[in-house]
């Protein structure tokens, strides 16, 4: 299939054209985004391949179909940055990679909260400067915290099981209970009460408008204090103002965040010697209780085998018109 591939950074070229060999599509790889700006680029070319960042509204996916594009292959699990009925209105397939590595987001997320709790990279810029000391490094330990998992699918079961292996007591909410994990002692919860109840919660769940801002002013309220917040999920599930409120008042103990509401403008791109425009992002950064990573969660070697391997046979499929298990529309 002639694929025009954005949003691509030297690793997604280096292994999509190590496991394009057994598949031979006319690949044009693409650094800029997948937006109205670019659309454009797409006249001639039967599919495009995209990330999390690429923004295929309703204006984009007409101009993509009338450019002749039949195929979005997603790179990626969530497709909350696609509109789906647009797309299935246009006949145009929209594929994706439902699962590449769940235990690499779900490993991130346990990182995320070992780094803000034992404060480990503040200890390695202490001590490459010579400063031994302790002081203001005091963690938590893990051990017999009760931890709230919101959304106990892939990514949120592999995590909840890695805290149970911590000894903590792990509560989970989602609109779909897990059997596995039940026996495996997790306890399930409403919501409100998954709030009152959790040392530490951790969101898995995909955005969708019933979880856009699951985390707000009402959410932080309902909350112990001093409580750690965890995502590894999409930015759009915590509204940010409301939690820099929060971690003002105090009442947010520790933010650690692989995602961000606006990280479309931020993430993966290196800004060092730019002005950084959004202001929240800026305020986030200076808080010394608040982790940001920019959506690294999934970045293993093998979960880019295997985006880069389901990607391609995604694109075969529909080039053989076979319907692929990883279609989401239509
Ligand atoms: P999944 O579909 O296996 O699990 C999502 C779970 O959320 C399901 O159990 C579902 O029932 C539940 N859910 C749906 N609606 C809900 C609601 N309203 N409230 C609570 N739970 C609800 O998905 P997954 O593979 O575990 O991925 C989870 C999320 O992780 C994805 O949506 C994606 O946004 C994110 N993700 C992030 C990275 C990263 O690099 N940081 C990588 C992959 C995926």
């Amino acid at each position: 299939m002639k694929t025009a591939v954005f949003s691509t950074k030297s690793y997604d070229r280096e292994y999509l054209n190590r496991f394009n060999k057994s598949h031979s599509h006319e690949l044009t790889y693409f650094e800029a985004p997948l937006n109205e700006n670019t659309v454009n680029l797409t006249v001639g070319y039967d599919a495009v391949c995209v990330f999390v960042n690429d923004n295929l509204n309703k204006k984009v996916i007409d101009e993509l179909s009338s450019n002749g594009v039949k195929v979005i292959a997603l790179r990626c699990a969530g497709f909350n940055n696609v509109n789906l009925d647009q797309a299935t209105k246009k006949k145009i397939a929209v594929v994706r990679v439902p699962t590449y590595s769940p235990q690499a987001v779900a490993e991130h997320a346990v990182a995320l909260i070992l780094t803000l709790n034992r404060k480990t990279h503040k200890a390695y810029n202490r001590i490459r400067e010579s400063n031994f000391s302790l002081e203001r490094l005091t963690g938590f330990d893990i051990y017999g915290k009760t931890v709230g998992v919101i959304g106990t699918g892939h990514i949120g079961a592999l995590f909840a099981k890695i805290m149970l292996g911590f000894g903590c007591h792990v509560i989970g909410y989602d609109v779909k209970e897990n059997q596995d994990l039940m026996d495996a002692g997790v306890k399930y919860y409403d919501l409100d009460e998954l709030f009152e109840k959790s040392d530490v919660i951790s969101l898995h769940c995909p955005l969708i408008p019933a979880t856009h801002h699951l985390l707000d002013k009402e959410a932080f309220d309902k909350m112990k204090n001093g409580v750690m917040v965890i995502n590894t999920s999409r930015g759009a599930l915590i509204n940010t103002s409301d939690a820099i409120a929060a971690l003002k008042s105090g009442k947010l103990g520790y933010l650690g965040i692989d995602v961000y509401e606006q990280e479309e403008k931020l993430f993966f791109k290196d800004l060092s010697e730019e002005i950084i425009e959004d202001d929240e992002i800026s305020r986030l950064m200076t808080f010394p209780n608040v982790l940001i990573t920019s959506h690294q969660g999934f970045f293993t070697k093998e979960a880019l085998e295997e985006i880069a391997r389901t990607t391609l046979k995604n694109l075969t499929d529909l080039d053989q018109e076979k319907k692929p298990d990883n279609q989401i529309n239509g």
